[in-house]
């Protein structure tokens, strides 16, 4: 029933590019570039922690429209230093403008990332991506870890106006897509966005569930790893 659809549309931070992977690495790049351990801030795993919790909380700030882009780029960090007692927002705006710059590049994806890619696209699946995020910094992603071959269609957020879980982004993305909903397959990590999000338009949706979480009642199709995905097309 999914095998005869034409055209699949994947989410890309943490369904397909690994997300935490990646920030860690360009955490670790971080840590080091601006000595962040002569500075003050001794143990790098605590201030791992403390930036990821910090950086939580402002994310939900910006999705909720309290804070603005450019404030939660910087303030993460300057938050950070502080908890180290470094108050020097200067320097956090250093970080950050270097953070954003070195993170799309990193290239770690999820096993099978490629293979799966090469694999619908020989089956003549016409590959989309829509992503929630940044133009500048998801075209680099994409660039960088060698996806972009596979797509056709870009749809992000931040250039389209809308973000997911919202209907008027998936229905910006048929359009682009040249596809009809009948048609398409939205295939993300996230329940609510990307799940919720299609299913609410009537597209087909499939819960990639990396890291076996809960089963999520309202997902009609789940797999557990991005080659089970085979077994579907
Ligand atoms: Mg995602």
């Amino acid at each position: 029933m999914l095998a005869s659809k034409k055209h699949l549309f994947f989410d890309l931070d943490r369904t397909l590019w690994d997300f935490e992977t990646n920030s860690v690495d360009t955490f670790k790049d971080i840590f080091q570039l601006f000595n962040l351990q002569q500075l003050g801030v001794q143990d790098f795993e605590q201030a791992l922690e403390t930036y990821r919790s910090i950086n939580d909380h402002l994310w939900d700030e910006y999705r909720e429209g309290i804070i603005s882009k450019d404030f939660l780029n910087v303030e993460r960090f300057h938050q950070t230093l502080l908890s180290f007692k470094i108050n020097n927002r200067q320097l956090a705006y250093d970080i950050a403008q270097r953070y954003i710059r070195i993170s799309p590049t990193k290239t770690a994806l999820f096993e099978g990332t490629h293979e799966i890619l090469s694999y619908l696209k020989k089956g003549n699946y016409n590959l989309h991506i829509i992503t929630n995020g940044f133009p500048e910094v998801q075209h680099v992603k994409l660039q960088y870890s060698d996806l972009r071959k596979y797509f056709t269609a870009l749809i992000i957020s931040e250039e389209v106006g809308w973000k997911k879980p919202s209907p008027e982004i998936f229905r910006k993305a048929l359009e682009m897509a040249e596809a009809t909903v009948d048609e398409s397959v939205m295939i993300g990590d996230d329940p609510i966005v990307d799940i919720q999000g299609a299913t609410d338009i009537g597209m087909e949706a499939i819960f990639v569930n990396h890291h076996q979480e809960p089963f999520c009642d309202f997902c009609k199709y789940q797999v557990n790893h991005l080659l089970h995905l085979k077994d579907l097309f």
